[in-house]
């Protein structure tokens, strides 16, 4: 079976609404044309793969329970528009767990490439922050830095890095689909 490409997207500050924390369905909003760009992405036959980290289990301040009903307000709010996410990989570690998952360890992704049969190095991986970047980079995938969330603070660092970076999913979506030009 030949090996499926994916777009691998972080939560928090990519897909939807930076909160800090977010333990509560009714605060998810989807980022700026993140449906749309999602949309035009699956319809040309990438997987959509979230990868989150949720150290607000580990830290006690939500349960993993909490966590997945975000993620399926998550997937609600996309399923209006038509877009159905093809996998849902969580990091419920802190920092100081020493596991394989938190980004920017690239575990989730390994995880979703042996699950869902992907093509690493043909595949992208969207987020905010620099350990988005460098659990792309350890999977074998390529990262680009959105601008939102948190992306201002890592910005200069992924410039300086070689990684693209974009304002919007639409940009990134333009990206990956071959309408955009690399800076
Ligand atoms: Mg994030
Ligand atoms: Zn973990």
């Amino acid at each position: 079976m030949p090996k499926k490409r994916a777009v691998f997207l972080d939560r928090d500050g990519t897909l939807i609404v930076e909160r800090g924390y977010l333990s509560d369905p009714a605060g998810v909003e989807l980022e700026r044309l993140a449906a749309p760009s999602l949309a035009r992405l699956q319809k040309a036959g990438w997987l959509l793969v979230l990868v989150t980290n949720q150290s607000g289990i580990a830290r006690g301040y939500f349960s993993e329970q909490q966590a997945h009903r975000v993620n399926e307000a998550v997937a609600t709010l996309l399923a209006a528009q038509g877009i159905m996410i093809d996998g849902v990989y969580i990091c419920p570690h802190g920092p100081g767990d020493g596991c394989e998952c938190r980004k920017p360890a690239p575990g989730l992704l390994l995880n979703a490439s042996r699950d869902l049969n992907i093509d690493l190095v043909h595949s992208f991986m969207i987020g905010d922050k620099r350990s988005d970047l460098e659990a792309a980079c350890g999977a074998g995938a390529k990262g680009m830095l959105v601008t939102t969330g948190y992306g201002e603070t890592d910005r200069d660092w992924a410039a300086v890095s070689g990684y693209p970076v974009v304002e919007t999913l639409a940009d990134a979506a333009d990206l990956i689909l071959g309408l955009g030009r690399l800076r």
